[in-house]
């Protein structure tokens, strides 16, 4: 799919023209209820439309990156879309212990959280996918190819496919695909989908992002506090007495910093 606003991507509903028995030509681009791309300074990407739910997938191995999460978190806050986070590979019982520590903040913050093994058992995940277009986030190793084969069958032919088209071994997600669950429950899996769909934010929207961070906010003393350095900002203050984790603080300062660099 080249990257410009006006084309259709994995998610979209269209009119199209029948040309033969499985080709048409599309005609109109119905409006989307969301739309997250990427871009850099060159070029813009889109990743999915009309997504509803965007379900993060994590594991305690090989790394657990919660910054990812918190990005993710933003994102479909920003785009009014439920998150669901995934804790996968369960069966690893130690590490995954620790794992579950971490998330209970998120838990605390009345996010839905789903522990689960891809590989003794993934069909729990079901009921959160039905009647929904779920796009799964996550960095690569947190076993979503895995959970995806289990869910649906015909994801492992097209993963097999791919590879072999690929000669390669790995099974390698290398674009965007959308799965069908049933005639209302979707599936979009993209690769690399780390740096998106926080293009538009501006401070005062990440911050509100940041659930805990919301009693303290519009009670620094400069209305337009970064809650960086600034004297008396409430959010440092939080952080000191214990009310906001420094990890989160963190997070958004290094988010912040981000939409900063994007001028
Ligand atoms: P992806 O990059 O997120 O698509 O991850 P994969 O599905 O390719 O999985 C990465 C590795 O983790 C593979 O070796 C999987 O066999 C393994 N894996 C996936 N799910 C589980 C699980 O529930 N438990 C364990 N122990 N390993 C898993
Ligand atoms: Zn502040």
């Amino acid at each position: 799919m080249r990257g410009k606003k006006h084309d259709a991507t994995c998610g979209d509903q269209v009119e199209f023209f029948p040309v033969a028995i499985d080709q048409g030509v599309i005609e109109t681009i119905l409006p989307r209820t969301t739309l997250f791309y990427r871009c850099n300074s060159f070029r813009e990407k889109l990743i999915a439309a009309n997504v509803t739910q965007l379900v993060y997938v994590l594991a305690a191995e090989p790394s657990f990156n919660l910054e990812l999460l918190d990005r993710c978190l933003i994102a479909a806050q920003y785009q009014k879309i439920r998150p669901l986070i995934v804790l996968n590979k369960t069966d690893l019982d130690k590490s995954t212990q620790k794992a579950a520590q971490y998330l209970q903040l998120y838990q605390k913050l009345d996010y839905p959280v789903l522990a689960i093994s891809a590989k003794k058992n993934a069909q729990p995940l079901i009921p959160y996918l039905l009647n929904h277009t779920s796009l799964f986030a996550g960095q690569s190793g947190m076993g979503k190819s895995t959970l995806l084969n289990e869910i649906i069958p015909k994801a492992r032919q097209s993963t097999a496919e791919i590879s072999t088209a690929l000669d390669s071994g790995r099974h390698t997600t290398t674009h965007t695909r959308l799965f069908h669950l049933n005639e209302v429950s979707h599936i979009i899996d993209s690769p690399g989908f780390q740096e998106f769909g926080l293009q538009q934010m501006d401070l005062a929207a990440l911050a509100w992002g940041f659930i805990e961070f919301r009693t303290f906010l519009g009670k620094c003393q400069f209305r337009n506090c970064r809650h960086f350095n600034e004297p008396r900002c409430a959010l440092q203050e939080a952080m000191r007495n214990g009310s906001i984790e420094s990890r989160r603080m963190a997070s958004y300062q290094r988010l912040a910093e981000s939409l900063d660099s994007r001028a």
